[in-house]
């Protein structure tokens, strides 16, 4: 088998890119850097899309874009990853290939094989460019309103997230994003658009990024944003390896864990101690495994049983709660994050 690479399409044509986001898929083929020429061509703008192969707002959106014929404002250089993912059947459905790591957790050396080795050439195309920016576009699969996660704070990424929602995530978990690993080089963003096949998010995906393209230069002044909650610390729970998880309105037979079934409602919605989440069959068996950056397990300060009944424990915004079991195996249950404004009693905030 030949080591896949990325391909570099230059001036892609309107008319030659497939009439279909399906289509776009197959002629790019793999995973592909697009390079769009711009009104000013000595500079150039960073897009990501695709990373996880059932996330696609942000590839209908540059689909769409690319068919109109727009004319970015400076070249827009377009990473497209888990394209032979998002190609398996029955399309849009895999995170990435069966057996394959995830290609958003591979933004960190060694770039030696596979789809670490994808993601070096990615991360080298990019700097090579010269972005002022970079803004990646996901999905996730519970109710989210479009929100942002960044690695670093600062005006110009506010901005970025402003360009598509009033929500912001400064994470300081490092999982081997492409955020993460271009933070440092420009302003660089995440943004979750929405709920996959919500075309809700979709359409967040589109507008986000004709404006985003069209920016002449990228804003680092506080400017033109009415509004943005700034959410931080992620703290990231999972369920114990080999826990059998469910979701439901009730225990749930044969299960370890069941968690309350409309769990995604209260995502960005903040939490007091003492709120149900789910229903553990075994209370000498603790469930979760909780992080944040420091990889300390936490997940008893945050939860507690009570005659069976898993509840918090502490004030808490969740993000990111997913009411899909194979997500919440491959992935995680969600992140529980602090908001930076004083809402909430002394000791948990922040400063
Ligand atoms: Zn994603």
């Amino acid at each position: 088998m030949t080591e896949p690479r990325v391909r570099v399409f230059d001036a892609p044509r309107a008319d030659a890119i497939g009439a279909t986001p399906e289509a776009f898929l197959a002629w790019l083929g793999g995973p592909a850097m697009l390079r769009v020429p711009g009104r000013d061509r000595r500079r150039a703008r960073g897009l990501a899309t695709l990373l996880h192969g059932n996330e696609p707002s942000g590839l209908r959106a540059l689909h769409a874009w690319l068919r109109q014929g727009a004319v970015p404002a400076v070249d827009l250089v377009c990473f497209v990853g888990a394209v032979e993912a998002a190609r398996r059947p029955p399309g849009f459905a895999h995170r990435m290939l069966p057996g394959r790591p995830d290609l958003n957790r591979c933004f960190a050396p060694p770039f030696d094989d596979g789809e670490r080795r994808i993601a070096g050439e990615a991360l080298r195309l990019f700097r090579e460019a010269g972005c002022d920016a970079l803004v990646d576009l996901h999905n996730n699969t519970g109710h989210n309103p479009p929100y942002g996660v960044v690695a670093g704070v600062d005006a110009a990424c506010i901005n970025l997230v402003g360009l598509f929602g009033e929500r912001l995530i400064a994470s300081d978990l490092r999982l081997g994003t492409l955020t993460e690993a271009t933070h440092g080089d420009f302003p660089s963003v995440t943004i979750e658009c929405g709920r996959a096949g919500d075309p809700a998010a979709d359409a967040c995906a589109r507008a986000g990024l004709a404006r985003y393209a069209a920016l002449d230069a990228i804003e680092t002044r506080r400017v033109g944003v009415p509004h943005m909650t700034i959410l931080e610390r992620p703290i990231r729970v999972s369920a114990r390896p080999g826990v059998r998880l469910a979701f439901g309105a009730g225990p749930a037979d044969g299960a370890d864990l069941t968690l309350t079934g409309d769990l995604d409602r209260h995502n960005f919605e903040l939490l007091m101690p003492g709120v149900p989440v789910g229903w553990v069959a075994d209370p000498d068996r603790w469930p979760l495994v909780a992080a944040g950056a420091d990889g300390r397990e936490v997940s008893q300060d945050w939860f507690a049983l009570r005659d069976g009944l898993l509840e918090t424990r502490r004030a808490a915004v969740p993000v990111m709660m997913t009411v899909d079991p194979a997500v919440a195996k491959s992935d995680c249950l969600f992140y529980l994050v602090r908001p930076r404004e004083e809402l909430l009693a002394p000791e948990t905030t922040t400063r």
